[in-house]
């Protein structure tokens, strides 16, 4: 049966309280105002903020709704919501539906079940959310359940950031000052507010229920702890970009049509290299609404799963042996007056705003590398960063062919020329003469250039883009604030731009890096260049606290000392934490799953031996077999006694850092050595008996 087409242009925003709801319901000096608001020109009073919450209750209404509530991003990486209803009881016995100014503006959840590094303890409870009215509110339909959802900032009761979007606002802000700043130096005082964009490409597997189903692994830590290879992986490269399997594409469809309802821009999907892995890109957006947006694509992408039969895996790594999954962050600047920043245009060397943020980029990510790295340290990526699928850990940048040229003429007495890209023609008088990019694609190269934008790649699958767009945002405003400092107070602007580039392009040239950064001579090279590369995610946190970290975010006013201290124990702790429940994920399996079943076959095995003995014939082979077995059960078996003690003895260790230090240094080589046994068992023991469902299965069977 043929179900109804949809019309997208019907459906996209059609559960959000958009510019044009706001235009058809509010009163014209609300919507003004409001605007005036969302510029930063004037501060919402509590009239306007009444007007809107009435509208916006009478609008959630009609669409359904019954609650409302804010909804925050602590510090755990997902989102909160606490859900309150229209109703207010009337003396009658019946109920007014309402929604004030106040309750629009502020939420007073509380704060002492979320992570807060200290900044609460559980005595003292309250905590504030605040409405960010540039992200537009919207509805969600759960099930039966209606509700009109708030995007919120998250504070504490003495005003300390617990959220992720708490220093992704403040650093936009600090980056729209320093980069306003630098343009008016160089000419243009039109612009009034730069904003940082991104555009998400989110990486995820699907795989059957029921195989999940079975998998406590995959239930309580997202990723698989045991499991041999499938004898057919990703080496045949047939999944990238191949056709869609009919339940995948029927699934991809309604998670677009579910987004698309949210205002989300779903745009590209795809298959991607490893098997049962998918990715879908949206349009890019402002870096805030944009990170709200890859929420709720990362929580549609779980709940649509779940409705198609399918769970999704959004974890960096659930299967070894075959690629895992990131996210690559593609980040520009785009000016309030429609210009993107890092737009090259055709001749970039006598494109000086172009060249200055360019430069300007690149020195804060030399100059801040360890913090990039620390953006993206967690226990997920530590499978993936440097396993030649995702770049390494060290932090460089693929300018390509054009730009390093100008970067390198920039070093000398200034860029002159660029090169062009030219045409490719293919030769057969069918197909048309294709215009040729200047530059090659690097996939390997952890910050890219990519025409119009950098891709930052290290980042991972299943992690909030604040932490790493924060990051961003900030190194890049502290050094588009030195640049101005400068600029502002010379007498030839153009000479001195002129010498910043120059000084730019020779102290930063280590940074850049064209090559396969997956090869091994690059390590070597990048510690020649005096490169860090810190490859486990305990060292890269360890950086967080650095004098010069805690200066630049206090500088512009994105973190205080004490919300970095706060952020730095929390990203420790979850790190020990995820690998701990891991380690406790593994003996449980390990002993209540995988060794029965062993056990189970090797009395299968010796019954077999001894009844093939009694009738005469040999039982050297079940014996080999029975005895190989034995030394597997015996191996797993010490394994796992190693892994009970490693995990308590680095239970125990005291301090964020040593702790974290402990797990990785010595239970993570302790969980190896349980899989290394149990992955072995599992090539040997009667399949009937296997309790888990097997890679070749969760991989390819849809
Ligand atoms: P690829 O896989 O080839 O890198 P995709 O089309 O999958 O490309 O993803 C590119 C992403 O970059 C998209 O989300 C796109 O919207 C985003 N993007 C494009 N231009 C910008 C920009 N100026 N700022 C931020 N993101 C951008
Ligand atoms: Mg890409």
């Amino acid at each position: 049966m043929c179900e109804p087409k949809i019309n997208i242009i019907d459906v996209f925003g059609s559960n959000v309280f958009s510019d044009a709801v706001m235009r058809e319901r509010l009163p014209k000096n609300t919507y003004k105002s409001f605007n005036r608001v969302l510029e930063g020109l004037e501060d919402l009073t509590p009239a306007v903020a009444d007007v809107m919450a009435n509208a916006m209750k009478d609008w959630a209404i009609e669409k359904g709704a019954t609650h409302y509530c804010h909804w925050f991003q602590p510090m755990t990486g997902l989102t909160a919501e606490k859900h309150d209803s229209f109703i207010s009881p009337t003396p009658q016995g019946r109920t007014l539906m309402e929604f004030s100014g106040k309750e629009l503006i502020q939420g007073e959840p509380d704060a002492s079940s979320f992570p807060s590094g200290g900044l609460r303890v559980t005595f003292e409870a309250r905590g504030y959310t605040a409405w960010d009215c540039t992200s537009p509110v919207f509805i969600k339909e759960d099930g039966k359940n209606i509700t009109m959802y708030i995007p919120s900032a998250f504070c504490s009761y003495t005003g300390e950031a617990l959220d992720k979007k708490t220093p992704m606002l403040r650093s936009m802000d600090a980056l729209s000052k320093q980069a306003v700043r630098v343009l008016k130096t160089l000419g243009d005082s039109c612009v009034k507010r730069v904003m940082g964009t991104l555009g998400p490409e989110q990486e995820y597997f699907l795989i059957d229920k029921a195989f999940y189903a079975k998998r406590l692994d995959l239930a309580l830590t997202g990723r698989t702890l045991f499991g041999a290879p499938s004898p057919r992986g990703q080496e045949m490269e047939d999944h990238y970009f191949g056709a869609l399997h009919e339940r995948i594409a029927s699934y991809m469809h309604d998670v677009n049509l579910e987004l698309w309802k949210l205002g989300v821009s779903a745009k590209t999907q795809h298959n991607e290299v490893s098997p049962a892995q998918y990715e879908l890109a949206p349009v890019f957006g402002t870096a805030n609404v944009a990170t709200d947006h890859n929420q709720l694509t990362m929580e549609t992408l779980r709940k649509v799963a779940t409705r198609h039969g399918f769970t999704c895996l959004l974890h960096e790594k659930p299967f070894v042996g075959v690629n895992g999954s990131g996210k690559h962050n593609n980040w520009s600047l785009c000016t309030d007056t429609g210009v993107n920043l890092l737009d090259p245009g055709s001749t970039p060397h006598d494109n000086m705003v172009f060249l200055v943020f360019l430069c300007a980029i690149v020195r804060a990510v030399d100059q801040y590398a360890n913090l990039l790295r620390a953006s993206v340290a967690t226990a997920g990526n530590e499978h993936r960063l440097g396993a030649n699928e995702a770049p390494p850990a060290i932090v460089s940048i693929f300018l390509g062919d054009q730009l390093t040229d100008i970067f390198e003429q920039l070093a000398g007495d200034g860029a002159k020329s660029s090169r062009q890209g030219g045409e490719l023609r293919l030769g057969i008088s069918t197909l048309p003469t294709l215009p040729k990019d200047c530059t090659d694609r690097n996939r390997t190269s952890s910050f890219a250039f990519t025409g119009n934008k950098f891709e930052f790649r290290m980042v991972g699958s299943n992690q909030s883009t604040a932490g790493p767009t924060f990051v961003l945002n900030t190194i890049v405003a502290d050094v588009l604030c030195e640049i101005a400092d400068e600029l502002e107070k010379s007498k030839d602007v153009k000479a001195s731009a002129q010498n910043i580039l120059r000084k730019i392009a020779t102290d930063h040239k280590r940074i850049v890096f064209n090559g396969d950064n997956y090869c091994a001579g690059w390590v070597a090279e990048a510690e020649r260049r005096g490169l860090a590369n810190l490859v486990s995610s305990a060292s890269a946190l360890a950086t967080l606290m650095d004098e010069r970290h805690v200066t630049l975010f206090a500088k512009h006013k994105v973190l205080s000392k004490t919300e970095l201290q706060a952020r730095s124990d929390i990203l420790l702790e979850s790190f020990t934490r995820t690998i701990h429940i891991e380690a406790k994920t593994m003996l449980s399996m390990a002993r209540r799953q995988i060794l029965p079943a062993a056990v189970r076959y090797s009395e299968h095995l010796a019954n077999a031996a001894v009844a093939i003995g009694s009738a005469g014939a040999s039982g050297t082979a079940h014996q080999q077999m029975l005895q190989n077995l034995c030394g597997l059960i015996g191996e797993l078996k010490d394994a796992v006694e190693f892994l009970d003690k490693a995990a308590a003895q680095a239970g125990s260790v005291e301090g964020h850092l040593k702790q974290a230090e402990a797990f990785r240094d010595d239970v993570i080589p302790a969980m190896q050595k349980v899989r290394k046994a149990g992955d072995a068992l599992e090539m040997i023991v009667d399949a009937e008996l296997w309790p888990l469902p097997t890679y070749a299965e969760m991989l390819f069977v849809k």
